[in-house]
């Protein structure tokens, strides 16, 4: 159930969130917000939310992946992807620093954009750093998916989305993708679903081609 979450075309998906003022933390109103994005992110299901998601443009994120999800991909899957079980990670007011040239592309969705999935560049490894809900410092230094969680997330705190990252042609229903490109690589998804030189605008006037 993701009826909750607010879906794309929301102008609160588009804007800057607010930085989370001082004057926030560590109380019951900080809480109750984390609590509720912990619960709608569980409910849908999902491994990260951003406030802007369930309606409140602040920055607070949240991400969480379970081993019960994860045990639903194959082995090949959860190592090539990077894939690994971590409790409930909550940062405020989040920067991220992406660490090294390394990419990955893999088959990413949204909450927000509910029901389609696509191709996803992200960077191999990242470093976030934030508060917690008491205001204390914290960082996560991390690789692979959580990796490709916070980028997801931190994006929409600044009114980015998934989609305005994706390979387009590879932009699916989640069914298709379940059902055509489930265990296949990325390189075989992009081989039948179009070249990434071939991603550029075409050309409206005929003479330009
Ligand atoms: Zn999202």
């Amino acid at each position: 159930m993701t009826s909750s979450i607010v879906q794309v075309g929301a102008p609160v998906l588009r804007g800057r969130a607010a930085e989370v003022g001082p004057e926030l933390m560590g109380t019951t109103m900080l809480d109750a917000l984390v609590e509720r994005m912990v619960e709608a992110m569980r409910a849908a299901p999902g491994v990260g939310l951003a406030a802007p998601q369930i309606g409140v443009p602040l920055r607070v994120i949240v991400l969480e992946d379970r081993e019960e999800y994860i045990a639903k991909v194959s082995h090949e899957e959860r190592t090539e992807r990077g894939r690994q079980a971590f409790p409930v990670r909550t940062f405020v007011n989040p920067v991220l620093r992406m660490i090294g040239p390394e990419r990955a592309t893999f088959v990413e969705g949204c909450l927000s954009v509910n029901g389609f999935v696509a191709l996803v560049e992200r960077a191999l490894e990242v470093e976030v750093s934030g508060l917690d809900t008491f205001g204390r410092a914290q960082s996560w230094r991390v690789r692979g998916w959580p990796a490709r969680i916070l980028q997801h997330e931190v994006d929409h705190l600044d009114g980015t989305l998934s989609i305005d990252r994706m390979h387009t042609r590879t932009f699916s229903t989640a069914e298709n993708a379940r059902a055509q490109y489930a265990g296949r690589s990325t390189a075989e998804i992009q081989k039948v679903l179009g070249p990434r030189h071939s991603e550029r605008p075409r050309p409206l006037d005929p003479d330009e081609r």
